[in-house]
């Protein structure tokens, strides 16, 4: 898709409503249905309207056994999507969009070589599947599946990590696919991030969560943004973020592709909430810039490129200490 033809966005993000926008949600849920999940639909659906989110997606381990109390805690301010959390021998992946009662194969690993199989059968009814914690340290948790046929990869997921919510398998993920897109964009494929909170307990919802843009809030739209990568990852619901690329008068947001036309490219970034943090503008070349943000932690930074310099930009924001407050997919250039 190209920005060409698009209304430009305002400089903070545009408020989700009627007509669609930035919606917040986490992809990656659990209930007590899960080992170690101590919280029921209703609870969870409380904690993600009082964590600012409009929707979550509800991932329990090879169980569907949920998916009939959701119509009694999901409203017009909180879209929960149908999914599981496919824990197979050789690594995690997400079902997202399923059917009520639908649950995807999982006993098998890498060298059953089945994989394709069962993520293909999710795709063609619709439904996205996410390669999840794919450094997660412990036997079974590192995703051994090549990323290839999945839809989008979960680079930040918030539960291992003890005290913070951002910790070294989460940066090995992060390196990871970095490097997958500098090889990938050129050829024309590449997968974009998601992050979630992999909540089994109070108060991990939402801690991160993914803004996705979509024409309206509904699983169709929401996991249509997913797939185009037409969204960013967020700490908190206390972090605003916008990242616009313009060349002459086209402009193109997160996720779209920018014709430069061999003109200078200027990206603009808006950021909120993360006092005396750091963007980090990321490329092909790797990182290429970096600014400060004030104490108040409200800033606008523009940095001017090229499609011959970069084939992609991204940012990262991180918060002093290193500890990542939000991160976005790429604007491709060409
Ligand atoms: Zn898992
Ligand atoms: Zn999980």
């Amino acid at each position: 898709m190209t920005g060409q033809d698009r209304e430009p966005l305002s400089p903070l993000e545009r408020a989700a409503g009627p007509g669609g926008g930035w919606y917040r949600g986490d992809c990656h849920v659990h209930s007590v249905l899960s080992r170690g999940g101590e919280l029921t639909p209703g609870q969870l659906a409380a904690a993600a309207r009082a964590a600012g989110l409009d929707f979550i997606a509800i991932t329990d381990h090879n169980t569907a056994g949920t998916h009939d109390a959701w119509g009694q805690v999901a409203g017009n301010d909180l879209l929960v999507i149908l999914g599981q959390e496919a824990v197979t021998q050789t690594g995690h992946w997400l079902a997202l969009g399923i059917g009520p009662g639908q649950v995807a194969e999982w006993r098998y690993g890498v060298r059953d070589d089945v994989i394709a199989q069962h993520v293909g059968q999710v795709r063609a009814a619709g439904g996205l599947c996410v390669a999840a914690h794919p450094h997660a340290p412990y036997p079974g948790g590192v995703f051994m599946y090549p990323f290839e046929g999945f839809d989008a990869v979960e680079v930040w997921n918030g539960l291992w990590s003890s005290d913070l919510p951002w910790n070294a398998d989460n940066n090995a993920a992060v390196a990871e696919w970095g490097r997958s897109l500098a090889a990938g964009i050129g050829a024309g494929r590449w997968v974009p991030a998601i992050g979630s909170s992999d909540t089994h307990l109070d108060g991990q919802i939402a801690i991160p969560h993914t803004v996705v843009l979509a024409g309206e809030l509904s699983t169709t739209a929401i996991l249509a943004g997913i797939r185009a990568g037409r969204s960013w990852i967020a700490g908190s619901a206390a972090v605003t973020l916008s990242l616009e690329v313009r060349a002459g008068d086209r402009l193109a947001g997160i996720g779209e592709h920018l014709e430069t036309s061999g003109e200078p490219a200027t990206v603009r970034a808006v950021v909120g909430g993360v006092p005396s943090g750091s963007v980090n503008f990321h490329t092909d070349r790797g990182t290429v810039h970096r600014e400060p943000l004030p104490a108040e932690g409200q800033g606008t930074i523009e940095w001017l490129t090229s499609a011959g310099e970069s084939a992609f930009v991204r940012i990262e924001v991180r918060h002093p200490g290193q500890q990542m407050a939000a991160l976005t997919n790429p604007v491709i250039l060409s």
